[in-house]
């Protein structure tokens, strides 16, 4: 029987990824654990632990003494939080991911979820239609690490056969908790300013495309991943996944349909950086084609579902 761990529970992806394992899966299967002293209410109908992802002792013997059979390793300091805090963005986003894939090695886990970014990409990729095999030169320490974390997820399948799965995610759009300290976080933010009747002043300029992807996609895309056969999970680095592309102009226009009063301005800030040197687009097609990824919400829809749920 399947036994779920998903570590870094409390966050924007986490909080939504257990609710919906939980219910595919039992609420009794599916271990949240986070920093976080307290279980969040929103994740009490199942069990909770916190547990540090960086404690290896603590997490070997809690995972070993569990038998847990998939863990989602979600734990990580993202794009600009990394870098404010470079060294400790590597140590936490790279040496979580050792333990998790030696207890694999070791045959204490059959399967990992590891999320890898479209920051793995950099200025010297091509921008648009972003392809699976490419040039990837990522210029931030979030990049940088997700690119080595794909590397090593590579190897230990290569070489000891750890049967682990990854996505480039995209921005991910969500109303049930907030974002992380992302660099598409903008596109979040505004729909709550959106929603609250206030102005919002958008910390990217108002052309810059970026791939984004709505909550519920990706949440479905993430167990669709981990429940194909593993024949069909050709890609063991990271698989490309795509579902939306718009720039801050293009989302505030949506919103505007639906808020016609809705104001924006643009102070872009250090983000504004990090954003140019990500794809624009991204071709997905290997994750169409190997385990048949199809998106379903367009932009206007994901305006509808954020206004109406916020
Ligand atoms: P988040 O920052 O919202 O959540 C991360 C969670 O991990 C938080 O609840 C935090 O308390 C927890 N955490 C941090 N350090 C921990 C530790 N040492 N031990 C246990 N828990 C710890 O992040 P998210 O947006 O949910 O992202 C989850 C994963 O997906 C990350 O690897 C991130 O890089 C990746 N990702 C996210 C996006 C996005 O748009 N949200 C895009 C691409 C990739």
């Amino acid at each position: 029987m399947k036994k779920i761990l998903v570590l870094g529970s409390c966050g924007q992806i986490g909080t939504e990824l257990v609710l919906a394992l939980r219910d595919k899966f039992g609420a009794q299967n599916v271990v949240a654990a986070d920093l976080k002293e307290e279980c969040p209410e929103n994740l009490s109908n199942g069990p909770y632990i916190r547990l540090d992802a960086l404690n290896k002792e603590l997490v070997r013997s809690y995972i070993i003494e569990q038998q847990f059979s998939d863990v989602y390793l979600l734990a990580a300091l993202l794009s600009a939080t990394a870098e404010k805090n470079p060294d400790f963005a590597w140590k936490l986003n790279m040496e979580s991911l050792f333990i998790i894939l030696d207890l694999a090695k070791e045959g204490h886990i059959s399967k990992i979820f590891w999320p890898s970014s479209i920051a793995v990409f950099g200025p010297t990729t091509p921008r648009f239609n972003t392809p699976q095999y490419t040039v990837m030169e990522p210029s931030t320490v979030y990049g940088i690490s997700k690119q080595a974390g794909e590397r090593w997820c590579e190897y230990y399948y290569n070489k000891f056969g750890v049967d682990v799965r990854s996505i480039r995610y995209p921005g991910l759009i969500s109303y049930k908790s907030l974002p992380g300290g992302g660099t598409t976080d903008y596109a979040v933010d505004i729909y709550y300013k959106a929603k609250a009747g206030e102005h919002f002043t958008c910390f990217l300029k108002e052309d810059t495309a970026l791939p984004m992807m709505f909550m519920d996609d990706a949440i479905r895309a993430t167990i669709e991943l981990m429940e194909a056969p593993a024949e069909q999970v050709k890609v063991r680095s990271s698989y490309n996944l795509s579902a939306l592309s718009f720039t801050p102009k293009q989302i505030f226009e949506s919103i505007q349909k639906v808020i016609p009063s809705f104001t924006v301005s643009y102070e872009p800030d250090f983000r504004q950086a990090i954003a140019d040197s990500w794809p624009a687009s991204i071709d997905d097609s290997y994750a169409r084609e190997n385990w048949g990824w199809r998106e379903r919400y367009d932009l206007d829809k994901t305006t509808s579902e954020m206004l109406k749920n916020l």
